[in-house]
């Protein structure tokens, strides 16, 4: 695991991935609930959900690792 903090609101959190652009549980769902920053056209390479992040080609859930890991932090 790694400790991470979140480059959107400051606070730390653990994740399974030493992201590039860490970020967490809460700034995700806001993340999540802004269309701009999702390619609807795509399909994640990972797990095949339609919708990847912005100029990137795997959803949310498996770029941040949060699949199971966001409740509880
Ligand atoms: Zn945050
Ligand atoms: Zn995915």
């Amino acid at each position: 695991m790694y400790s991470l903090r979140c480059f959107q609101c400051g606070s730390g959190f653990l994740s399974s991935f030493n992201l590039e652009a860490p970020i967490c549980g809460k700034c995700i769902q806001k993340a999540k609930s802004l269309d701009s920053t999702i390619d609807y056209e795509k399909a994640c390479i990972k797990c095949g959900k339609s919708g990847v992040i912005y100029r990137k080609e795997v959803c949310h859930s498996c770029y941040f690792g949060f699949e199971k890991k966001e409740e509880g932090l």
